[in-house]
């Protein structure tokens, strides 16, 4: 039997953490407060804002949507981030990605004041993550941590195999495990025999955008498997092949026309993993609770700033 690790479970802990930590700023000062900057109309970015706000207000966190046009310049939108960065009520900002092509993202993100870049990509966050010096790390890869440590899964002297290398999710997650001890591989696109690589992994990230990739071949027996893919599928033969004895997920097909599924089988992850991450349900939830705590840890190193100013 394998264990389902819990990401809603594990949310609800750090949100419940961080209310107290929220209300005593608020009553010391003024609540945190979060920017985020959504450019145009892409559905799916709306719908991880939407959920970012709603997290925000239910924490008691202000949160400021911002919402410029997909025609944006990189001139335009760089004014804005720089008006966020001189407001002093305002501790957080998320620049939503991806941006329109038009615009520079690498300059937008370089924009942000290091001590208000909750999401942690600006480089000299990315360098204080991997001198391991204090300040915001990435929020998938740091709920992952923020999992395995709840569910007491032994990090150090393992082996672990992260599938992915992007700035966002692949290389800092590497350098999390690689900072608690994991003996850690990277694989990307280019990895010579992927499959023999990933069964030397004790716990295996996959964080790669391809559904259901990794199949039984992949995955070393007992393995813990954490599955950072979302991947919407709308093809009847794919779900039907992926969910092949999950009726349920098929009949979430049919009633929304699309259906979830991570970078892993889940059925084979079921079958031959220790412990997993479901998708939904796994890492998706703690991505929002660590932009939350960012949040809480920038506004209260604002409020000590203040403190010492004075
Ligand atoms: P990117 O597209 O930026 O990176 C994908 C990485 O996977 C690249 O390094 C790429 O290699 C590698 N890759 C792609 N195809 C293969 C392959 N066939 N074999 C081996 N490696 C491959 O994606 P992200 O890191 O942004 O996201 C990854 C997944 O995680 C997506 O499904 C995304 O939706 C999801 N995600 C989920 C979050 C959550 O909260 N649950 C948050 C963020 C992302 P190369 O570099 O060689 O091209």
């Amino acid at each position: 039997m394998s264990i389902i690790l819990d990401g809603n479970r594990v949310r609800d802990r750090i949100l419940r953490d961080l209310g107290p930590r929220v209300a005593a700023l608020a009553a010391a000062s003024r609540p945190p407060g979060l920017a985020v900057v959504l450019v145009g109309n892409d559905t799916g970015s709306q719908i991880y804002v939407r959920n970012k706000v709603k997290a925000c207000a239910e924490l008691g966190i202000a949160s400021h949507s911002l919402t410029p046009p997909a025609n944006i310049a990189t001139e335009e939108l760089l004014a804005i981030v720089e008006g966020l960065n001189q407001r002093p009520d305002i501790d957080g900002i998320l620049v939503q990605l991806p941006l329109p092509p038009q615009v520079d993202s690498r300059r937008v993100l370089l924009a942000v004041a290091p001590q208000k870049d909750v999401d942690g990509f600006h480089p000299m966050n990315v360098g204080n993550l991997v001198a391991g010096r204090p300040g915001p790390r990435p929020c998938t890869p740091s709920g992952i941590m923020e999992l395995l440590k709840q569910y007491q899964i032994p990090v150090a002297g393992k082996r672990a195999v992260v599938v992915g290398r992007s700035d966002i999710v692949g290389k800092p997650m590497a350098v999390l495990l690689l900072h608690a001890n994991a003996t850690v591989t990277i694989c990307h696109s280019r990895t010579a025999d992927l499959p023999g690589v990933c069964r030397e992994g004790e716990i295996l990230v996959a964080a790669m955008g391809r559904p259901a990739m990794l199949t039984a071949d992949y995955i070393r027996p007992g393995a813990v498997v954490v599955d950072v893919g979302m991947n919407r599928i709308t093809d009847r033969a794919e779900a039907a092949r992926i969910f092949r004895n999950s009726p349920e997920r098929l009949a979430t097909l049919e009633r929304k026309g699309s259906v979830l599924v991570g970078d892993v089988d889940p059925l084979d992850m079921q079958a031959k993993a220790s412990a997993y991450t479901p998708v939904p349900g796994g890492v998706g939830p703690l991505t929002i609770a660590m932009l939350m705590a960012n949040t809480v840890n920038a506004a209260e190193a604002a409020c000590r700033i203040m403190e010492e100013s004075c």
